[in-house]
């Protein structure tokens, strides 16, 4: 055998791919499939994790490949986009790709009804109540038009209720997210149709994590 056979050619070793290129990926959900049911069914959550957030993640990936983008945290790539015509596409799948993961973490079997702890406190404080919160966040995560989300903030140093649009999330406006409800159709449809409110209801009575809430105030 000749070991200087100079048209053997060897794969040349795969150029060393710098620490500081990002690739974004999925994060596992942080409970079983089927862990929300019969709120949010296995089958909700194989296609909305499984498919809507995987593909925001692979599409994110494509789109920032080769520039300065992939160099970015994830918040970075958010920031450097937002609000620029040319960049909505990419703005539109990293927000996704982040709010789907706060998403994940606002929800948590066992879940839902009055809060305990700092937050309980906070919302008596800045609401007055829990009812009013309640009605409030009901409020937005049904009257947003078409496709976005309901969220609880710190805005100006005061727990607040807002929703955004689409993709928009509270770092865009100088708040701080505590909790998230998805209101795209594609969060509730299979397990509710088109009742959004019964959707919004549930997520307050069985759904909301406020550990999660707890430990996004400090
Ligand atoms: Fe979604």
């Amino acid at each position: 055998m000749d070991h200087h056979n100079p048209y053997l050619t060897e794969t040349p070793p795969a150029a060393p791919r710098s620490k500081s290129l990002v690739t974004h990926e999925l994060p596992p959900l942080p409970y079983a499939r089927d862990a929300l049911e019969p709120h949010i069914s296995a089958r909700t959550l194989d296609h909305h994790h499984g498919k809507h957030h995987a593909k925001y993640v692979q599409t994110l990936n494509e789109l920032i490949q080769g520039s300065n983008l992939a160099k970015m945290p994830l918040e970075g790539v958010i920031r450097a986009t937002a609000r620029k015509k040319a960049k909505a596409t990419i703005f539109n799948n990293a927000a996704q790709v982040w709010n789907h993961t706060f998403l994940w973490q606002s929800m948590t079997p066992g879940g839902g009804g009055r809060p305990t702890g700092a937050i309980a406190e906070r919302i008596d404080a800045d609401f007055g109540s829990y009812e009013t919160f309640a009605d409030e966040f009901k409020s937005a995560a049904t009257k947003q038009f078409g496709s976005g989300w309901a969220w609880l903030v710190i805005a100006d140093g005061k727990l607040a209720v807002t929703s955004t649009g689409n993709a928009d999330l509270p770092m865009m406006h100088g708040q701080k997210a505590l909790l998230t409800i998805d209101v795209w159709e594609h969060a509730y449809y299979l397990d509710y149709q088109q009742d959004r409110a019964k959707y919004v209801q549930t997520f307050l009575d069985h759904l909301a994590n406020w550990d999660f809430a707890n430990a996004n105030l400090v």
